[in-house]
Formats: C-alpha cells, sequence, structure tokens
C-alpha cells in the first residue's frame, strides 16, 4: 500500500489504536516500576520539571521485549509495512513509564524523559496521534518528528551534560512551531 493513499479517518483509526496501546501498557508496567532513584533524579534536575520527575517511573526488562500492538499484524496484512518495532528499540515511554531493554544510561534516560514531557504536554491522544501520522508520513521510526526533537535535545544534553536548559520550554516551542506544519 502506498502510504500516501492513506485516508485521514484511517490515520485515525490507527492513531486511537495507538494510542489504546499506550494506555494499556503503561497499565502492564506501571506494577513493576520504581521511582528514579537519587542519583538518576540529580542529574535530570536541571533539564526537567519537578513533577516529571515525581512522575516518572522505570523498568528494564530481562529476558523479555516489548510486544507490538496487537492491531500490527492486521496493519501488515494492509501492507503498511514501515511500522516502528517496539521490540527493536532501546526503550519505550508509556505515557509516565519507562520500559526499557538496556540499563540504565543517563543518555537514554535523558530521552526516554523528553518523550515524558512530550506526553504531559500534548495529552496521550495527541501524543498518539502525532506518533502515527509521523510514521505513517515519514516513513519509519527514526524519521518521526517527536523522535527527532528527542533525539536533538539527547544530542545536546549528550554534548553537554553541564549546561542547563529547559526540556519543557523546549517541546513547548517545538509544539507550537509543529502545529503549523502539522494539519
Ligand atoms: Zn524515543
Amino acid at each position: 500500500m502506498d502510504i500516501s493513499t492513506l485516508t485521514p479517518g484511517i490515520i485515525t483509526q490507527v492513531a486511537s489504536m495507538v494510542e489504546s496501546y499506550i494506555e494499556n501498557s503503561r497499565d502492564k508496567y506501571l506494577p513493576k516500576a520504581a521511582p528514579l532513584t537519587t542519583e538518576q533524579r540529580a542529574l535530570m534536575e536541571p533539564f526537567f520539571p519537578a513533577e516529571i520527575l515525581d512522575a516518572v517511573r522505570w523498568t528494564v526488562l530481562h529476558g523479555t521485549r516489548i510486544q507490538d500492538p496487537p492491531f500490527y499484524t492486521m496493519a501488515r496484512i494492509m501492507g503498511i509495512k514501515n511500522l516502528p518495532s517496539f521490540a527493536d528499540t532501546s526503550a519505550v515511554t508509556f505515557i509516565d513509564v519507562v520500559v526499557s531493554h538496556e540499563e540504565f544510561s543517563p543518555r537514554l534516560l535523558f530521552h526516554e524523559l523528553v518523550h515524558a514531557v512530550q506526553y504531559a504536554q500534548l495529552g496521550t491522544k495527541g501524543f498518539a496521534s502525532r506518533y502515527t501520522s509521523g510514521f505513517l508520513k515519514a516513513g519509519g521510526y527514526a524519521e518521526n518528528p517527536l523522535e527527532k526533537h528527542a533525539f536533538e535535545l539527547e544530542q545536546r544534553f549528550n554534548a553537554n551534560p553541564q549546561t542547563e536548559f529547559s526540556v519543557a520550554d523546549e517541546v513547548k516551542r517545538w509544539i507550537g512551531v509543529e502545529q503549523i506544519s502539522y494539519f
């Protein structure tokens, strides 16, 4: 299927399935997840609002991977080939629950916390609809605008971990710019 022929109706339907997948996954992993350690929190404090650092929970999977949404099977039959597989990622953030395939690193935590800020500002529905139209239109995981912005901020942090900046302000500005090109 040529992605450009997907109707807005189909994109909306897929987005609402992504939204349910996010909510169900959050509920599934929350009981296993723990708050940030004092050390992790101290590293992230110059960049993130206290309410994000308080709310976020983190879990590392051992011997298992995050499962792709159930509707992926149907989507693949329909010919949508470029769905990002969650099992192949380093970690996935479901609203305020980070589920990781790798042990903690400051860079990975930073990246996932950017997603937590995106969720907080866009709402789960807004996040899911941008994520869905992002990967359907941009043609893959790394080209997704939410991912691109998270990578950009992660790189900025990684280049200068001592130079403070507000991720919340950056995401707010980014949503403003994105809004114009989104519709
Ligand atoms: Zn990401």
